[in-house]
């Protein structure tokens, strides 16, 4: 695979790599992150690698691929939302299903591409989309870009393979020096350290950038116990390593992504606050 002009992190290129071994097209791609432009990026590039002829693809210099980048394939389609309501209409979609039957005009295999799905495929839409994941017509390629792909029906997610892009972790001061001071909570004898601490979260942005350093944090705790640099503060990490076990670590993590979908659901601040110390202290305390 060729990945230069693209700046995908390894984790990604690894995903990539493994996806594409034995040269397995898949049919239906989800493309969930919550940074757009990076999703995008991502999009373009299995976009061109379908269409490219190259040996190596993407090559990004042959004619497929720069009509791929532009946007200007006559193979590649973007879904055009309902200009009044911004969703992919029942009627669009069976237009779709029926421009997917007939053979490609330059590449060989046609491409749909659904921005926002999550938000644009009401569940009707995706059911009557589910019958053409079930029988794929052949030389096809779906992919589904979301912020959040638990917002997609299970029964969607079932036969699509689901990449997840990670956005640019540089986290702000605050939501660092929250993020620590709830993690110290949670391994405090007293629950009352770690309500108070919840009561930093005055806005949503700031609980979920919090929520997202503690995911960090917890696998730090992990990290560290392998001899692997932590990430977020060393010190903090190895202290609660002495308390936090491996099982328990990805159990945190799992309870603060839940939390951070509850922001997306926009739950109030106290709830979410309420949730998350009850979870955090039954984990760490067996409460
Ligand atoms: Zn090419």
């Amino acid at each position: 695979m060729n990945f230069s002009d693209f700046e995908f992190d390894e984790a990604l290129k690894l995903r990539l790599d493994s996806l594409y071994s034995q040269n397995r097209q898949p049919h239906a791609i989800v493309i969930e992150g919550a940074d757009e432009e990076k999703c995008e990026q991502l999009s373009t590039f299995l976009t061109m690698r379908a269409v490219c002829r190259a040996e190596n693809k993407p090559c990004g210099k042959c004619e497929q691929c720069i009509k791929a980048k532009e946007q200007a394939h006559p193979d590649i389609y973007y879904a055009q939302p309902e200009k009044k309501s911004q969703i992919y209409s029942i009627e669009q979609m069976r237009d779709i299903i029926e421009n997917a039957s007939i053979r490609p005009n330059e590449a060989d295999i046609k491409i749909f591409v659904f921005r926002n799905a999550e938000k644009r495929l009401l569940p009707v839409v995706q059911n009557s989309f589910l019958k053409l994941l079930e029988e794929p017509p052949q030389n096809c390629l779906f992919l589904l870009l979301c912020k959040n792909s638990k917002g997609l029906l299970n029964t969607i997610l079932s036969r699509c393979t689901v990449i997840t892009v990670k956005g640019d972790e540089s986290f702000g001061e605050e939501a660092i020096s929250l993020a620590k001071i709830i993690a110290e909570g949670t391994v405090a004898p007293s629950e009352w350290q770690l309500l108070s601490a919840f009561s930093g979260f005055t806005d949503r942005k700031l609980a979920d950038e919090t929520l997202a350093v503690l995911t960090v944090i917890f696998r730090d705790c992990v990290a560290v116990s392998r001899g692997i640099k932590a990430r977020i503060d060393a010190e903090l990490a190895i202290k609660l390593g002495k308390r936090i076990t491996t099982g328990m670590a990805l159990q945190l993590v799992e309870a603060t992504e839940q939390a951070r979908q509850k922001i997306l659901q926009n739950v109030n601040m106290d709830l979410l606050s309420a949730f998350l110390s009850g979870e955090y202290r039954r984990i760490i305390w067996q409460r």
